[in-house]
């Protein structure tokens, strides 16, 4: 029985899950496993799309996981949307 590392090692695909708005937000490596499930389902419930690519599709760049543009998936990273403060300091001359 293989461990997960060599399913890791021996897997040919990627899920990617993409929010409606078009972007691959996310993606897990299909092992074959329970993992794999656990993870897919995960995409689904949270409303993603799921296709499922070569992984050499990944590891060129012809599928890039991107920020979601339409704000819809829960990525928990509202950072990166909140506006950076502009900067500017503004010197009021001695
Ligand atoms: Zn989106």
């Amino acid at each position: 029985m293989a461990s997960r590392i060599e399913r890791l090692k021996a897997a040919t695909h990627v899920y990617v899950g993409r929010c409606r708005c078009g972007s691959a937000v996310a993606a897990c490596v299909d092992t074959q496993d329970n993992e794999t499930a656990k993870d897919v389902s995960g995409f689904v419930r949270q409303g993603y799309a799921v296709d499922r690519v070569p992984i050499a599709d990944m590891h060129e760049g012809r599928i890039r996981l991107e920020q979601c543009r339409c704000g819809g998936a829960p990525t928990k990273q509202g950072d990166l949307f909140a506006a950076h403060p502009s900067d500017r300091s503004e010197s009021d001359g001695a």
